[in-house]
């Protein structure tokens, strides 16, 4: 038994059992034995790899996409940028090292915020920030509210690569006609936890997915994925004389909501039963970007997106950048190997379908780089 599970044993003993989305936020992010709290999940060695893990080109497009952004603000003296969830810090530094060869006035003008909950994961961010020519100045906030509350007025950029994956989502099960929230409790056995049906619960789905949903169904909502996101569009959206700038969302889910289970937990690369070991198992979930696109327009913002990764990154310029990086390749292995890292991030086999990009803007922005001709 994981220290976890013995806890939330104790917890379920003396509250009742508990939803999807409490195990999901205890196991990744308790103070003592949450996942992100113990070490570092990432890369080749760890859980999972993400995009700038796998190639330096995610991290330089992303920062010509801040640029564009940057110039359509007006090129402000000074921008701030909120990273959520930077893991290793390594998209950042491959942003800072493109900016300061391509485009310093950026560079100067940048003010970075970094969110991250994890005590390990902020110690790696400091490690890699830390070794940049020039120093970057950056400054550190638990949580994604406190990060936003603490920008100043005016126009910021904000930049979320596999963070809303990470947040905790609920489970309805459909059962006879009506749907009952999915709980998780000790086994019946009383070794290890397991999943049982709760009370009946709405889970308040708009007409065709309600519509559609028969016998057995699951549909998964993320309260705090979507609330999230009404926060940034509305920080974005605030009245003000200048726009106030535009947030990117990188993530693996599907464009349109529907039912369908997809909490997963991954050790070592491998699928694991999500209750199994608590605390050991990364845990993440499909992020559901229809719900989120209209929590963002509610606060009156602009979305563009979501759009598939390999068309969003092709968009701007990934072969181009995959070919020039390889042409200066010391050998034939070392060019391939930097094709093929890139053809993981856009191939639709790949992550270049599953995982997609979304942009929520303020009003006033013109079409975003990469998404011009879906502008919504
Ligand atoms: N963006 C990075 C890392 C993704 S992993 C990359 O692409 O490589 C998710 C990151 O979000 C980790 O750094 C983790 O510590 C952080 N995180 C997860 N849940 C969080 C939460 N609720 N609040 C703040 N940070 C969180």
């Amino acid at each position: 038994m994981t220290p976890l599970e013995a806890l939330l044993r104790q917890r379920i003993a003396a509250e009742g059992a508990i939803s999807v989305a409490e195990f999901m936020a205890a196991a990744l992010t308790h103070p003592e034995h949450g996942v992100y709290m113990q070490g570092d999940p990432l890369g080749r060695s760890g859980d999972f790899v993400t995009a700038p893990e796998i190639s330096q080109v995610f991290g330089e497009l992303v920062a010509a996409w801040c640029a564009a952004v940057w110039h359509s603000l007006g090129a402000p003296a000074q921008l701030p940028l909120i990273e959520l969830g930077p893991g290793r810090g390594t998209l950042l530094a491959d942003l800072w090292r493109t900016l300061n060869a391509v485009a310093k006035p950026l560079a100067s003008a940048l003010r970075l915020h970094l969110v991250d909950s994890s005590p390990p994961l902020r110690a790696r961010q400091r490690a890699t920030l830390g070794g940049l020519a020039p120093p970057l100045a950056v400054t550190w906030h638990d949580d994604a509210e406190a990060g936003l509350a603490a920008l100043p007025d005016g126009p910021f950029l904000l930049l979320a690569n596999e963070f809303f994956d990470a947040l905790p989502v609920r489970q309805f099960v459909r059962r006879d006609g009506t749907w009952r929230e999915r709980l998780v409790d000790v086994a019946p056995g009383g070794e290890g936890l397991a999943f049982v049906p709760g009370p009946v619960a709405d889970p308040c789905l708009d007409g065709p997915l309600a519509a559609a949903a028969r016998d057995g169904d699951v549909v998964e909502l993320s309260p705090e994925a979507e609330r999230l996101a009404g926060l940034i569009a509305a920080r974005l959206a605030a009245p003000g004389s200048r726009p106030g700038g535009a947030a990117l969302i990188v993530d693996y889910g599907p464009a349109r909501s529907g039912v369908g289970e997809t909490l997963q937990a991954v050790s070592g690369h491998r699928i694991v039963d999500p209750v199994m070991a608590p605390g050991e198992a990364d845990l993440s979930h499909h992020v559901d970007f229809e719900r989120l696109r209209t929590a963002a327009e509610r606060a009156g913002a602009r979305c563009f997106g979501p759009i598939a990764q390999g068309l969003f990154l092709g968009r701007l310029g990934a072969g181009l950048r995959a070919d020039a990086l390889a042409a200066r390749a010391p050998s034939p292995e070392a060019a391939e190997a930097i094709r093929g890292a890139v053809r993981r991030l856009v191939h639709p086999g790949r992550m270049g379908v599953l995982f997609k990009a979304m942009a929520i803007a303020a009003p006033g922005l013109p079409p975003l780089p990469g998404f011009e001709p879906d502008a919504g």
